[in-house]
């Protein structure tokens, strides 16, 4: 009888086609999946972000099984638990006798050099559910001086025919960004996203992970994610359908009490395998051709996916594990604890980690503008930073984690994914969210007692980086503005920006 070999499939490879499944013979191979300790505890992950791994892997496991796969699943409190991968790997290898492991390329570097360590033969294939292999962006990429999103996307464009006619983008343009930035108005209503109630599957994760997670940062309930192929097939319909339409129209704004507006709320189903990005595009594409929603919200979408989502893949396979420890800016500030839901005056900061702490869900904006922006302005060390996002959201895994966060909201590779910082004064929060009229401070306030804080910060982050960022072409006006005051103002500004600073790090409620 011929060996029976191990096949891997991670937490986030739960794709019926994924690679190292594809390559296994159903009648010889034992597939291997694993909750393992080192997997929930590397960060202090948010509760719902452990039970929705644990709930759709066990899941997953069950669909393997009904479908003739023989699964060797461990569960986290199952006493032989290695508590690593590589453990379990070795602990299956010796059950079965077998000696190689097929594996899908993780999208974590921490765990592809755990599976390269480890005393087994390794066959290790890439993970082919990005619509642009890591070989297509590395080709695309080369020889460029830098990698700007918007080529890339027209490039995927072209390739994938994505809302083109013939040569040419739908609608005479590959961009219809400038229509896609209103401000919240009043009145204006959102749809509710299903809720996918807690099953049997779901409670008995949510129950171990208040039992072993209890402390981390977040909230258990209400657990609302789809744990399943059906269940992440019911949000896309509900997207596209009732949310779909304004997506673009109000893609940047922010509402109290709206956590994702007109959001999908994809992102976790896509990571964890659960749909593909490419189906996701073409659903959405259809709804333009059927004429049930317009050019601009479909093309704004399908950016994020085909556009972003992508990119923000390629250069994270591209860089490498080195990445993670990137720091241009030379940050060392600590993270402060309002991050970890410590009280805070600021009111949009307040909401937003509010929101993190309640659902494991912020939208990009939010992300960016508000707690992003926040912790570059002040400065805080970029790993930190990393860390603390990989933690919070349900959607977080390395690989479009970290250039989200290190790259585009810190500016901590140089430049390799922005083309300038992502900052602002509290002028483009109030302008883009009702959170200001609520707060403690004076978003018109440019000093003393009252200013907002985004305020003083912004004006203190650019001055202390003028020698990397005066000659940026878009930030040169924002510059002249700012040396156009007289020096005593400016003095004024940096000084009380140094005051908050120093409140901040003495851990005072600011
Ligand atoms: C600091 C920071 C950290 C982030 N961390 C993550 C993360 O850990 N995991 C994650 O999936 N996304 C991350 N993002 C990107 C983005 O914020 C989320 O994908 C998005 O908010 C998820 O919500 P949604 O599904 O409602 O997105 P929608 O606004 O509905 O967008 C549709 C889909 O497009 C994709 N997408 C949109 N923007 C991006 C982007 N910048 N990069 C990659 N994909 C994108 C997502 O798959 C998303 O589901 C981060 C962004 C920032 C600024
Ligand atoms: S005033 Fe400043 S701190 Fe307050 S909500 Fe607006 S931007 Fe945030």
């Amino acid at each position: 009888m011929v060996a029976p070999r191990l096949v891997l499939v991670l937490g986030d490879q739960l794709t019926e086609s994924v690679a190292a499944l594809r390559a296994a013979d159903r009648g010889r191979d034992l597939v291997v999946m694993a909750e393992a300790m080192d997997e929930a505890t590397y960060a202090p992950h948010h509760p719902q972000k452990i039970a929705l791994f644990f709930a759709a892997m066990r899941k997953f496991a069950a669909r393997l099984a009904a479908a003739g796969w023989r699964v060797a699943y461990s569960r986290l409190d199952d006493p032989d638990n290695a508590g690593s991968i590589p453990g379990e790997l070795l602990r299956g290898a010796a059950q079965v006798g077998a000696s190689e492991v097929i594996a899908t390329a993780p999208g974590d570097w921490r765990l592809r050099a755990a599976l390269e360590a480890a005393p087994l033969r390794l066959r290790m294939l890439e993970d082919d559910r990005f619509i642009c292999s890591a070989r297509d962006f590395a080709a695309w990429a080369k020889g460029r001086k830098t990698l700007r999103m918007e080529w890339f996307y027209r490039e995927m464009r072209r390739r994938t025919g994505l809302l083109m006619e013939g040569d040419a983008p739908a609608g005479g343009r590959w961009n219809f960004d400038a229509e896609n930035r209103k401000p919240p108005k009043a009145g204006l209503g959102f749809p509710d996203p299903p809720a996918f109630a807690p099953d049997r599957t779901v409670r008995e994760a949510l129950d171990l992970v208040a039992d072993r997670f209890g402390a981390h940062f977040g909230d258990p309930e209400p657990f609302a994610w789809p744990t399943d192929r059906d269940e992440a097939l019911t949000l896309l319909a509900h997207f596209l359908r009732h949310a779909l339409p304004r997506f673009g129209d109000f893609q940047d704004a922010m509402a109290t009490g709206a956590p994702a507006m007109f959001h999908s709320l994809l992102s976790a189903a896509l990571n964890l395998g659960l749909l593909l990005p490419l189906e996701v595009c073409r659903a959405a594409e259809a709804e333009w051709r059927a004429g049930r929603a317009p050019l601009n919200a479909v093309e704004g979408f399908i950016r994020q996916i085909l556009g972003w989502r992508e990119f923000i893949r390629g250069v994270w396979s591209l860089e490498g594990p080195d990445y993670m420890r990137r720091n241009a800016l030379g940050h060392r500030r600590k993270l402060p604890a309002l991050y970890w839901g410590a009280p805070t005056r600021m009111r949009c900061m307040a909401e937003v980690v509010g929101q993190t702490r309640r659902l494991a869900y912020a939208h990009h904006i939010q992300r960016l503008m508000v707690a992003g922006n926040f912790a570059l302005l002040s400065g805080v060390d970029p790993a930190e930073v990393h860390r603390w996002y990989l933690s919070v959201y349900a959607d977080a895994v390395e690989w479009v984690e970290a250039p989200n966060t290190l790259g585009m909201s810190q500016f901590a590779d140089g430049g390799a994914v922005a083309s300038k910082p992502y900052v602002s004064s509290g002028a483009y929060i109030n302008r883009m969210s009702d959170y200001c009229r609520r707060c403690a401070y004076d978003v018109k306030a440019r000093t003393g007692p009252s200013a907002c804080p985004f305020n003083l910060l912004y004006w203190h982050f650019l001055d202390r980086h003028r020698d990397r960022f005066a000659a940026n072409p878009r930030m040169r006006p924002i510059y002249r503005g700012w040396e156009g005051r007289d020096s005593a103002a400016r003095a004024r500004v940096l000084a009380e920006a140094e005051a908050f600073l120093a409140r901040l790090d003495a851990g005072e409620t600011v």
